[in-house]
């Protein structure tokens, strides 16, 4: 899944998503990138999110839903994602006894960045001042590196 959360000069915000659904997918299976609030979420006054991993997971927690509602409430999106992914992920080892991979993107309407994943992900970040640029994130808390 490629996911994006874009920020407007206007101040509206859009988030999308892009995949191909999962390898071997049975046919008809519609995972969590086009259902809002799973797969992607905004609120201009807020923020948004993306995600990409297990949709069967991520629908359980409508993780970008709740990665713009932790915005809300004052969070950082980088706390916000951290938030959303560490205590899901956790949940579902207590619940299931295992866990697939969860990464997530998100913005707020200020335009601070952040993000979240419980294995290796790549993502680009532009803004009005910094020129896109590709990093890296690993598993933990603010584990962003170049
Ligand atoms: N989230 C997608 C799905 O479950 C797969 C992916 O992100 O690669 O359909």
């Amino acid at each position: 899944t490629v996911g994006a959360v874009t920020l407007a000069t206007s101040g509206s915000m859009a988030a999308a998503t892009s995949t191909s659904g999962l390898f071997m997918k049975k046919a008809g299976r519609v995972g969590d990138s086009p259902v809002s609030g799973s797969g992607f979420y905004v609120d201009s006054p807020i923020g948004g999110a993306a995600a990409t991993g297990l949709g069967e997971d991520i629908m359980k927690g409508c993780v970008s839903y709740e990665i713009v509602r932790l915005m809300g409430t004052g969070l950082s999106p980088q706390a916000a994602c951290d938030q959303a992914v560490y205590d899901f992920e956790a949940k579902l080892k207590r619940r299931y006894g295992r866990v697939r991979e969860i990464s997530v993107v998100a913005m707020n309407a200020q335009g601070q960045w952040g993000v979240a994943t419980n294995v290796e992900f790549t993502f680009s970040v532009a803004t009005e001042t910094e020129a896109a640029k590709i990093l890296i994130a690993h598993p933990g808390p603010d584990k962003t590196t170049k």
